[in-house]
């Protein structure tokens, strides 16, 4: 393998001979090594099962870029996040532009590698917030994990209640309030889960450390006493 000075060089001298060689040799180097951790974090995270191979092969083509709805209205680019998770960028940690990304995967049906740019930005975000960067993008959803956490998934939190009837209208507020009698007369029963069913969710929340972190994102006042 030759030196840093003398890969260099060569770089230069292929990159006039064939332009594209540039981008064979920034995309296939291994990360520094002082950079390599991010890197591997990533590679190495279960949801990149199936992308792992895609990942490391990443020929910088841009089509992810292309075809992502979220870089056609913002300064993001999912060609870049999949360039710098591959070396290992530490600002990652720090950019907000990875909360751009809404999950819709078209860059990952569409990558011919078989990366997930949608799941890169996945591992991205769980370790802003673990580091307490992402918790400003994740806050305002504190009353729906709070619900969560209580009593399953169901209806809307009620601190949006004013919100909701301001941007659905009246009609809307009738309904909800109308909900539950009419799923009665339907026979589907409550929208939340049973309690005993909240409970082992619960048990699984606590287990896994969900809990911690919602009182760390200042959930229920930060009273880590707090029980449904
Ligand atoms: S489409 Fe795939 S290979 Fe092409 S730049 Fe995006 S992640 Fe890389
Ligand atoms: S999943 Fe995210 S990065 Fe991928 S195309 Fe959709 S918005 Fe873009």
């Amino acid at each position: 393998m030759p030196e840093t000075g003398e890969r260099t060089q060569l770089a230069d001298e292929a990159a006039q001979a064939n332009p594209y060689s540039v981008i064979a040799e920034s995309n296939f180097h291994e990360p520094p090594p002082a950079h390599r951790e991010l890197a591997e974090r990533i590679a190495n995270d279960p949801r990149m099962h199936d992308h792992v191979e895609g990942f490391l092969s990443c020929m910088q083509c841009g089509i992810c870029t292309s075809a992502c709805p979220a870089a056609r209205f913002g300064d993001y680019s999912p060609r870049e996040i999949a360039r710098r998770a591959l070396d290992g960028d530490p600002t990652l940690l720090t950019d907000d532009t990875v909360w751009l990304c809404f999950y819709c995967y078209t860059c990952q049906s569409r990558c011919p590698r078989g990366n997930s740019v949608a799941v890169i930005n996945q591992v991205i975000r769980g370790l802003q917030v673990e580091e307490g960067y992402g918790i400003k993008h994740v806050a305002m959803f504190t009353a729906w994990a709070e619900q969560f956490y209580d009593k399953g998934i169901g209806g809307t939190p009620q601190i949006f209640f004013a919100d909701r009837v301001e941007a659905l209208g009246p009609k809307w507020r009738r309904f909800i309030e109308r909900r539950d009698d009419l799923r009665d007369e339907l026979g589907l029963g409550s929208m939340f889960p049973s309690s005993a069913a909240a409970a082992e969710m619960r048990t699984i929340m606590d287990e896994t450390g969900f809990r911690e972190r919602l009182l760390s994102m200042g959930a229920w006042g930060g009273d880590a006493a707090h029980r449904p």
